[in-house]
């Protein structure tokens, strides 16, 4: 495409860099004296912290039962089983849903990140809720050399656009991998790379698994726990597969927008967005929370406080975590993504689900509407195509202006038309949603020595969030640790025992 056409082309920034922007959290949890005054909306506050600008803490104005922290899925989802509770749910952003947001053009919903359930919890939760999920049922292909190779690990591998030698390499992968045994070697397997598998082998296919593990779990082969790659190939070659995944146009932000829907007509005024969390600070019978409004700040006290925020975060609100539960909060690693989504105004791709793209600047794109691409009496005007672009750690400080978002939109577009040269069409406007550290690494080691002990309770203050759980960052975790600190606080709130392992953590956190 000449640079001309382009030009004419809309390209529209959006997204929550702010959450990503290099700030001293630290700062945040500042006692009151060192206090002064506090202005400005959310941006503005987040680089005066940065600066090294002290918050004061206000009286306490009001009391909840429980207060929740982050509106993404996992704050949601707590916020939903905990309507007979006095709950506050807080959100930082102008709107709930976090990672899993849908947007709309003219309309037609469109993912901003989380695309699709693959497991029952997450499936059996919309039910829950009254939402009915829609089934994918298309196993995932590649596109290669502008070839479109369905049900890649299935019965495509014989039809990848690759010399002899590499389609067989790819054959020989498929054949050990459905050998290894998953239940003998799984612990080791969590905790040595994928690329320990890959030697010897061609670099197709350490390239295809970039992709995929980039995408689905933020690491390419060098950083991804083996185990992940093994069990995810165990399902996608296997005779006795089903494809299990469900999913609503917009992907799972379709599911948080519905349960936006359904609490905020009962809750709305204990749902408030735009409201930034600066320290949790436990006191003897409560937990006292200060938070950013608009330009005010307030003290609310809670009799337990859930922090539904990625452990980045958390760490740096939270007052008196332990120094071994610290520790581990800090060794956990998030990328940098970019969604970038097409919008024609024609006719351009609807051939497969989650379409697998690899050395290319995006990881894979997603049809927007696939689910209801067959439904009678559809007619959509756009085509919307969602292209997932995981970033390097390195290259984050790309999000942070416009003109590095602009150059990552401008280089998927390009990417894409190489890749269908036959499509020989522009999209009318190119969406490009960005965050700083949206997706945790299930690196080795993650799910079995950091992640059991990020989740310990402190005494009011309960963790959730899907990094609190593994072993990838899914919306099935984010409900999974939902459920689990629900328990946790109705438990301490009337002052029984843990249902969990405490005394397993008791010990992780002691050794
Ligand atoms: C591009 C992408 C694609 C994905 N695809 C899938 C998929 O197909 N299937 C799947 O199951 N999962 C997928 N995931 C993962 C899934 O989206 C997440 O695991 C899930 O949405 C996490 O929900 P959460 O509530 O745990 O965390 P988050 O979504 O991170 O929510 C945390 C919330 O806390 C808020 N917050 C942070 N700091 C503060 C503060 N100081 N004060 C107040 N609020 C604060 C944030 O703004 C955010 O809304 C994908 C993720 C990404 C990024």
């Amino acid at each position: 495409m000449s640079p001309n056409r382009r030009d004419f082309i809309k390209f529209v920034v959006a997204g929550a860099v702010a959450s990503g922007c290099p700030v001293d959290m630290a700062l945040f949890a500042a006692p009151a004296e060192t206090a002064p005054s506090i202005e400005g909306e959310e941006n503005k506050i987040c680089h005066q912290v940065r600066d090294g600008k002290m918050f004061s803490r206000p009286p306490v104005s009001a009391n909840h039962d429980v207060v929740i922290v982050g509106g993404g899925m996992s704050g949601l989802a707590a916020a939903y089983l905990l309507q007979k509770r006095d709950f506050l749910l807080l959100e930082k952003e102008p709107h709930f849903g976090g990672n899993a947001y849908l947007m709309e053009y003219q309309g037609q919903a469109y993912a901003t990140g989380s695309a699709f359930a693959d497991n029952e919890v997450a499936v059996a939760f919309a039910k829950e809720v009254g939402l009915e999920p829609l089934p994918v049922n298309n196993f995932d292909p590649t596109i290669v050399n502008g070839e479109f190779v369905a049900d890649t690990w299935g019965d495509g591998i014989d039809k990848l656009p690759y010399p002899p030698p590499v389609r067989e390499s790819f054959q020989k992968f498929r054949k050990e991998t459905l050998a290894i045994d998953y239940d003998k070697r799984e612990k080791e397997l969590w905790n040595v790379p994928l690329t320990d598998l890959l030697k010897g082998y061609p670099p197709d296919i350490k390239l295809w698994w970039d992709a995929f593990g980039a995408s689905s779990w933020g690491c390419r082969s060098e950083d991804t726990a083996a185990a992940l790659a093994v069990s995810q190939l165990q399902w996608m070659a296997s005779p006795h597969r089903k494809d299990d995944r469900y999913t609503w146009p917009g992907g799972l932000g379709a599911l948080s927008k519905h349960l936006v829907d359904i609490l905020q007509p009962k809750h709305g005024e204990r749902m408030q967005t735009g409201s930034t969390i600066i320290a949790v600070a436990p006191e003897k019978n409560a937990v006292n929370v200060t938070y950013m409004q608009g330009a005010e700040l307030k003290t609310v006290a809670a009799k337990a406080v859930i922090m539904a925020t990625p452990k980045f975060i958390t760490r740096r609100i939270v007052e008196g975590i332990p120094e071994k539960q610290d520790e581990a909060m800090q060794q956990m690693r998030y990328i940098p993504y970019a969604l970038v989504n097409l919008i024609f105004d024609k006719e351009v791709y609807r051939k497969g689900y989650d379409n697998w793209c690899p050395g290319n600047s995006f990881t894979d794109f997603i049809v927007a509407d696939w689910v209801i691409r067959n439904q009678p009496g559809y007619h959509p005007k756009y085509n919307i195509l969602s292209c997932y672009t995981p970033l390097h750690e390195e290259e984050r400080r790309l999000l942070l202006n416009e003109t590095g978002a602009r150059k990552i939109a401008g280089d998927v577009l390009t990417d894409f038309q190489k890749l269908l040269p036959a499509t020989k069409v522009d999209p009318i406007e190119v969406h490009l949603y960005r965050r700083g550290h949206p997706m945790y690494m299930s690196t080795p080691g993650t799910y079995t020595k950091i992640q059991p002990l990020l989740r310990a309770p402190i005494d009011r203050v309960f963790f959730a969030n899907t990094d609190a759980e593994g072993p990838v960052s899914s919306t099935t975790q984010a409900i999974t640790g939902a459920r689990r600190v629900v328990q946790e606080v109705e438990h301490r709130l009337a002052g029984r025992a843990m249902p969990n392992d405490q005394e397993v953590w008791a010990v992780q956190l002691s050794a």
